[in-house]
């Protein structure tokens, strides 16, 4: 008897805690969100007990919106943080997303607000952006780059698209800093949230992907360093609720 296998090579990246082929994660990755799209909101309220919005509302208070202002939203999904900085008194945003379903869920909040009109929704890959060099004043990318497939390439591409004087601003998930919280959250992240999101969003999968995409990604100062090897300056950062989350801010010089 003969035994056949095929042996995939080629550069592989981190799909959660699955190593796949690097040109494969961003199809996986848009099969996450276009499963999820029409409980993404709701799922972000029931796993974060609503934190997300006070996470949210803190990167918009850090950016400080005016109204000549223009917001660059990259991975904005259904658009919470554009309607943020809108409601605080931004100009207009770009909400860019790979993923065509999110967009459209977010158009559709963003019409029944009525505020449509202050919003583009452009559906783009965030490692090729389709926008000029040295064009936008700040970028913000809330729970993205987490998502992508070449997080330093990304980094690049923010470089390049910022004006000088420009900002970005990033919230992630990020590494706890306050002791003995570690077990809990585990527990929650590992058995809790796949199961809600059977229960909810009727995908486990996506839900295991998310805790363990938290795990893969760097920590606040190793995040810190990758913003700076894109050749940001001036980083600094700040964590939210003990670290389960933190924002980075830098600016291009
Ligand atoms: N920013 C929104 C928020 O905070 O609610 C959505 C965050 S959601 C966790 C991650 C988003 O990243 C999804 O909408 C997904 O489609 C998007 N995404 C993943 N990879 C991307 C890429 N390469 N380029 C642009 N968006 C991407």
């Amino acid at each position: 008897m003969e035994w056949f296998s095929t042996v995939v090579t080629g550069p592989r990246t981190d799909f959660g805690f699955e190593q796949i082929p690097l040109g494969v994660k961003a199809g996986r990755v848009r099969d996450v969100f276009d499963s999820v799209a029409g409980r993404y909101d709701v799922m972000n309220d029931l796993m974060s007990g609503g934190l997300h919005r006070a996470w949210k509302d803190a990167i918009v208070n850090w950016l400080r919106p005016r109204a000549d202002m223009r917001l660059l939203d990259l991975a904005g999904g259904t658009g919470d943080i554009a309607f943020r900085f809108l409601r605080a008194g931004g100009g207009s945003v770009v909400v860019t997303d790979i993923n065509l379903e999110m967009l459209l869920v977010g158009r559709d909040r963003a019409r029944k607000r009525r505020i449509d009109g202050a919003i583009n929704w452009l559906c783009a890959d965030g490692e090729q952006l389709p926008v000029p060099d040295n064009s936008v004043e700040v970028v913000t990318c809330a729970f993205g780059v987490r998502n992508m497939t070449d997080k330093a390439g990304a980094l690049s591409e923010i470089y390049r698209v910022l004006k000088p004087g420009g900002r970005f601003m990033c919230l992630e998930f990020s590494r706890l800093v306050l002791p003995g919280l570690e077990d809990i959250y585990n527990k929650f992240s590992f058995a809790i949230v796949p199961r809600l999101g059977r229960i909810v969003a009727n995908d486990e999968a996506s839900y295991r992907y998310l805790a363990e995409s938290i795990r893969t990604f760097p920590d606040q100062e190793t995040f810190a360093e990758m913003i700076s090897d894109a050749g940001l300056s001036n980083i600094t950062y700040k964590n939210l609720t003990g670290g389960v989350a933190a924002m980075h801010s830098a600016w291009r010089i």
